[in-house]
């Protein structure tokens, strides 16, 4: 069933939301009268930068701000009360004021006492009550602001995580009943301490305090609540005092202000000035543009758990272990935080340098692959070279060869004839047979060392004294030498001259030199002449030279005679000099021809001796 709103109750409605429309958009004066408690320390320092950054950001109208602090922590009683009210009521008489802000219990309870006096309908904002304060002021219901939850509970709680197996606590502070921000811990001591030993200094002699707290037992902690005024009747910024206690103190101190820690508290659940500050501003701009204060309800806010790093180190407090959300303040930056810049040169000078290394690594491993690659090669042409000098040599090495093998026949034979003769001489007998033996191992000797020189060996480095590798080599070419009318000379050195290299491989270098020495002279009529030379060059390398009386090599070609493929000889292939170079490069050595003064060509090369 639809009922019928009666037109008159329609229009009373009407009025009634209207006029609290009207109301809600009653704007205030935009000026407010900000009260607080203190002497102007830091901790009103910063909870007025809190406010005022808020209210400066307010922006359709300008807020005037005023401001008096109370000092009620070093003044108090009814005359002191009386002298303030007067002094406010004279100073601000014809001011337009549209909210009062009081900050702290004890300004909240003189701004209530007041108000009917003083502002007279004018809303109140207070801020850093907390509940017990309310309870206690029961502040009317347009009087609105910021509460703060700061329980005695919460340091004692702190006080358990940083000390494992607290068994005492020992507050230090003001007179009870002279405190205007901690009165309340007093109430909570019994339930909060249960269990625990309390060491109370409150109201004490600043050099007493210094004396105990110095002394205190291993398992304590020292929860401070501030100290205006010690029990001599001097009076210290709160913060300035602290500083005083943690200089001496034994034990960690636990906090309940932002302020106190810089001075040496280890930290706690902590009063954030400026952002009670910013809370109070935030409610006051909004009744100042209109709304009505019973409508809005005070905020919760205005503690955080802060941590001061330094103390944790000292007090070996891990943060793991602090309660959830807690900010550590004046962490030392680890050294890259402080050597940002350098950090960072240094970390791109080590990527480069790694960069680098890495590049180099690659390149030496390139380089070592071509090494080997080119060894192989080098090897292979090595073999061919030889082949081919070998094939030149043949008409020598089958001399060689037929010397001693005719002498067999020949010896055998006589043997033979011998033996068919009636008295057969048995000793010369044994002679012919020792000859036959001696003539078969010299040709065996022959082969076996035509074999080991066209072995295909693979470049193989090992300890070798280059007066065997003459030696050797020159003994090899003395038939074709002599075949070709050459006289063979070798100078060796009085001692050996060890060097690390393959055998073969340097012996093949001589050879080369020596065939080449002997080609030049084909046309030399007489005094052909062959002279090698093995000498210690300056304590680290072997010096070696082949020369010979020759023509010399024509002036303009000395220097294209290492090339491959460069041959003035008809059959030549003009490899012989380009493979001996790359051999005495791969020894780490050196190599290079000149022409004598009397003619001829002389052949050098070092090698590096062994250690
Ligand atoms: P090939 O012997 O096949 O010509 P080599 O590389 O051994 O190749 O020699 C290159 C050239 O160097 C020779 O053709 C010759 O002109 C010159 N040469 C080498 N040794 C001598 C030497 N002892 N006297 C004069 N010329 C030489």
């Amino acid at each position: 069933m639809i009922r019928t709103i009666p037109l008159k109750a329609l229009i009373v409605g009407l009025i009634a939301m209207l006029a609290s429309a009207c109301l809600a958009q009653e704007m205030r004066p935009h000026s407010i009268l900000v009260l607080d408690q203190s002497d102007g320390g830091p901790f009103y320092h910063q909870l007025f930068s809190g406010l005022r950054e808020v209210i400066g950001k307010h922006s359709d109208v300008h807020v005037t701000v005023y401001n008096e602090s109370l000092d009620m922590s070093r003044f108090g009683g009814k005359a002191y009360e009386d002298t303030l009210k007067r002094y406010i009521k004279e100073k601000y008489q014809g001011k337009q004021i549209g909210a009062i802000v009081s900050v702290g219990a004890g300004t909240t309870g003189l701004v209530l006492n007041w108000r009917d006096e003083l502002w007279t309908g004018i809303p109140i904002v207070f801020a850093m009550l907390d509940e017990l304060d309310v309870a206690r002021l029961k502040p009317p219901p347009d009087v609105t602001g910021v509460i703060v939850r700061l329980p005695l509970a919460d340091s004692v709680k702190v006080a358990q995580t940083v000390v494992p197996g607290l068994d005492t606590i020992v507050l230090v502070g003001d007179d009870w009943d002279r405190l205007v921000v901690f009165r309340n811990w007093k109430d909570e001591l019994s339930t909060v301490a249960a269990g625990l030993q309390v060491i109370e200094m409150v109201g004490q002699k600043m050099s007493d305090i210094r004396k105990r707290v110095a002394e205190l037992p291993p398992r304590s902690a020292i929860i401070y609540s501030s100290i205006f005024s010690d029990g001599e009747g001097a009076f210290y910024p709160p913060f300035v005092a602290l500083g005083m206690i943690a200089e001496a103190a034994n034990r960690p101190i636990v906090v309940a202000a932002e302020t106190f820690l810089a001075p040496g508290g280890i930290g706690g659940i902590v009063l954030t000035p400026s952002l009670i500050g910013a809370n109070a501003a935030t409610i006051t701009l909004r009744i100042l543009d209109g709304e009505r204060p019973e409508q809005i309800p005070p905020v919760h806010g205005g503690v955080k758990p802060i941590f001061n790093w330094p103390q944790l180190q000292r007090w070996n407090v891990s943060e793991t272990t602090l309660p959830e959300g807690s900010e550590i303040r004046f962490r030392e930056p680890t050294f890259v935080e402080r050597y940002r810049w350098q950090s960072l040169a240094i970390a791109a000078a080590l990527l480069v340098q790694a960069g680098l290394i890495m590049f180099l690594l690659h390149e030496r491993h390139m380089r070592h692959d071509a090494e080997v690659e080119s060894q192989k090669r080098m090897t292979e042409l090595a073999h061919v070279n030889r082949q081919a000098t070998t094939s030149e040599l043949s008409s020598s090495i089958a001399h060689e060869l037929n010397q001693p093998l005719g002498s067999i026949l020949t010896n055998a034979e006589t043997a033979e004839l011998m033996l068919a003769s009636d008295n057969p001489d048995l000793g010369e007998i044994r002679e012919i047979l020792a000859d036959i033996k001696r003539d078969d191992q010299r040709a065996g000797e022959v082969i076996r060392r035509l074999r080991g020189f066209l072995k295909r060996t693979p470049f193989e480095i090992r300890d070798i004294d280059l007066n065997e590798i003459m030696s050797e080599t020159f003994k090899f070419l003395s038939v074709q030498a002599s075949a070709r009318n050459v006289a063979l000379d070798l100078q060796i050195a009085p001692g050996a001259l060890r060097v690390r290299g393959d055998a073969i491989q340097l012996q093949q270098v001589v050879l080369n030199l020596v065939v080449n020495s002997m080609d030049a002279m084909t046309a030399v009529p007489y005094g052909r002449r062959v002279i090698g030379r093995i000498k210690l060059n300056d304590g680290s390398s072997a010096a070696i030279s082949i020369s010979d009386s020759g023509p010399g090599i024509p002036p303009d070609k000395l220097g294209k005679v290492f090339d491959p493929f460069f041959t003035t000889k008809d059959q030549g292939m003009g490899i012989g000099l380009s493979i001996a170079r790359t051999i005495i490069l791969a020894h780490k050595g050196q190599i290079w021809a000149e022409n004598l003064n009397n003619g001829g060509a002389a052949f050098h090369f070092t090698l590096p001796l062994t250690a």
